[in-house]
């Protein structure tokens, strides 16, 4: 045989065998390409979670707690993660609790304002149910017993949850809190900044309807930034946060049945 035939043959002989392999590589690749996806679908449930923020967050999440009138909070709720007193600038001679990750996300704040030559003052956070209480019995008899709605229902207090706080300036330390502080350098400091901290202004004018609350532009509520940022992104107040999500996850879970 001449040399070119023997290199013909030799290749002949190659793809003879090489061919059977790879084909059979090839038949398995795919097989276990489709055990593959048949696994991934089944872990898969049957309706795609489709809200902006993860169905894990908002099952598992305790900074999304929600306090009103028609959502109260248990009278022996207190948090177990209280700290003993808030170690950023406050106006107050008794301790300011809060619960350490809304606490330390104040303190953020309050440094970053001051880095744009704010400076804010921590006034009240965690209220027991007790407390409320007294200051609630004490406002109705100073108002015939008449709610006026300025102190919060027992039970319905977001400062029972250790995540508000109350914020105000130098200028309204000793002095009533009035609407005007969200006209103030540092008022719209707060509802411009505060969410990328994690914190909502959770009383806005524009929601009174729907908290039943006065406007109280000195009112912070922690919830974590990714839900803070997506509040104000959509205009929500956490009444109406809390509505959309617990229909997103009732009908997803439905649908998983
Ligand atoms: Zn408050």
């Amino acid at each position: 045989m001449k040399r070119i035939d023997r290199i013909c043959v030799v290749l002949m002989l190659m793809l003879l065998f090489a061919a059977p392999c790879a084909a059979e590589m090839l038949d398995l690749s795919a097989l276990g390409e489709i055990e593959e996806a048949q696994a991934f679908e089944e872990e898969l449930p049957q309706k795609e979670w489709t809200y902006p923020i993860s169905y894990e967050l908002l099952k598992t999440s305790d900074y999304i707690v929600l306090a009103n009138r028609e959502s109260l909070l248990d009278e022996d709720y207190v948090p177990d993660d209280l700290t003993k007193d808030l170690s950023c600038r406050k106006i107050s001679y008794d301790p300011i609790q809060m619960r350490q990750t809304a606490a330390d996300a104040l303190c953020a704040l309050f440094d970053a304002a001051e880095k744009d030559g704010i400076y804010l003052y921590a006034h009240s956070g965690y209220r027991s149910y007790r407390t409320q209480k007294t200051m609630y019995n004490n406002r109705l008899e100073k108002n015939n017993g008449k709610d006026d709605g300025v102190v919060a229902y027992p039970g319905s207090s977001d400062h029972q949850t250790g995540l508000g706080i109350d914020v105000i300036n130098k200028a309204g330390i000793g002095k009533k809190f009035t609407e005007a502080f969200g006209e103030t350098k540092q008022g719209k400091w707060l509802a411009e900044n505060c969410w990328d901290y994690g914190f909502i202004l959770r009383y806005q004018k524009d929601k009174e309807d729907i908290t039943g609350i006065i406007y109280e532009p000195w009112h912070l509520r922690y919830v974590g930034v990714q839900v803070a940022q997506y509040m104000r992104d959509n205009n929500l107040c956490l009444e109406e946060f809390t509505e959309e999500w617990k229909e997103a996850v009732a009908e997803y879970e439905a649908a998983e049945r």
